[in-house]
């Protein structure tokens, strides 16, 4: 069985549909996503569309917590907070419910997705490093677990001790653990603009890290049409 996992598109539909285009060339039966559909880029509804209609699992990012939610953003940076109310307004009533309703971490098949860590998944805490690998493997009942929420593409093992680093693709040892980010769709955050996903292959125990190009340009027009912070522009063709 051959899985994609993708996590954080953003509201980046440009992105979206190159990653979507590239799954159909990888022989992939089943799709997982790890949250953070909307939030930052101009086409929050148009992504949570697409999502809805995949009928996929899904669990629930910050950014559809925050955008689906009436709270208020204090301790938000100003650019996050303005592009939250910005999204809220493109939801109808309906898909905010729809993502007040995902679950923080679930099983698909044989491993385990969630947003941001397995110790706190609703306490969004950022794994960088293999401190906080380490602080979320207690909590991995399965081999495999995938996150997302740093947007940056890392895989931490556990054997004896908690090793990480980036990655292109590997094969899984059996007697280690997994956690492993899987990049971002819609914005990357390694100083590399290309749109990010894993294809996960259960026969071969191996997991791959998919890099695209995409139209950076048009998202990029859109974010600026729409009233958004230019530094969400910006970022995207650095990758940061
Ligand atoms: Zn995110």
């Amino acid at each position: 069985m051959r899985y994609a996992i993708i996590a954080d598109i953003h509201g980046n539909l440009e992105a979206f549909q190159t990653v979507l285009a590239d799954i159909k060339t990888q022989n992939v039966q089943q799709v997982a996503c790890l949250g953070d559909v909307v939030g930052y880029n101009a086409n929050p509804k148009e992504c949570l569309d697409i999502v809805r209609a995949m009928n996929i699992p899904v669990v629930k990012g910050n950014h559809d917590e925050y955008c689906s939610s009436e709270d208020h953003l204090e301790g938000f940076n100003p650019h996050a907070a303005e592009a939250v109310i910005w999204t809220r307004n493109q939801l109808t009533t309906e898909d905010r419910q729809w993502l007040r309703d995902l679950k923080y971490s679930r099983m698909v098949g044989n491993f385990t997705i969630v947003h941001s860590t397995l110790d706190a998944p609703e306490r969004w805490g950022y794994v960088f490093d293999k401190l906080a690998a380490a602080a979320s493997f207690p909590y991995q009942n399965t081999q495999l677990c995938f996150f997302g929420h740093t947007h940056v593409p890392v895989a931490f093992m556990r054997d004896t001790t908690v090793r990480g680093g980036t990655y292109s693709k590997f094969k899984m040892d059996p007697a280690r653990k997994y956690f492993v980010n899987v990049g971002a769709v819609g914005q990357p955050r390694d100083n590399n603009p290309k749109s990010g996903y894993v294809v996960y292959d259960t026969d071969a125990g191996t997991v791959e890290l998919r890099r695209l190009d995409y139209d950076i340009a048009t998202t990029q027009a859109k974010i600026r049409a729409a009233g958004l912070p230019e530094r969400l522009a910006e970022r995207l063709e650095f990758g940061r």
